[in-house]
């Protein structure tokens, strides 16, 4: 579960803050571009979102509902 928030976080985060540089967030000569693009990678690699979410967080759940 907390990779599952962190992954996202990391995303809104880099997300503004090249939201915030503007144009220049997106070129490559800022770091910014380089924060955005490896926040994507984090819900990719190591456990999927939708696998995280579906096969391990929601199973476990629900084995603790019955
Ligand atoms: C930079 C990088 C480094 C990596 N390093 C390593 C490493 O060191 N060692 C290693 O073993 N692997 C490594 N990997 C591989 C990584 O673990 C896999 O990319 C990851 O597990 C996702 O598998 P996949 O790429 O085959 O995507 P897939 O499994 O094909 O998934 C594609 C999409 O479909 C979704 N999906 C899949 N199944 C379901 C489902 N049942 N229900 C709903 N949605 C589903 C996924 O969430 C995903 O969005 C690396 C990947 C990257 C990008």
């Amino acid at each position: 579960m907390a990779k599952a928030y962190v992954c996202r976080a990391a995303e809104w985060v880099t997300r503004e803050a090249m939201q915030i540089h503007g144009g220049m967030g997106y070129a490559e000569e800022y770091a910014v571009s380089r924060y955005f693009l490896d926040a994507r990678v984090l819900s990719i690699f190591e456990g999927a979102d939708e696998t995280l979410c579906l096969k391990v967080i929601a199973r476990r759940l629900l084995e603790n509902v019955t």
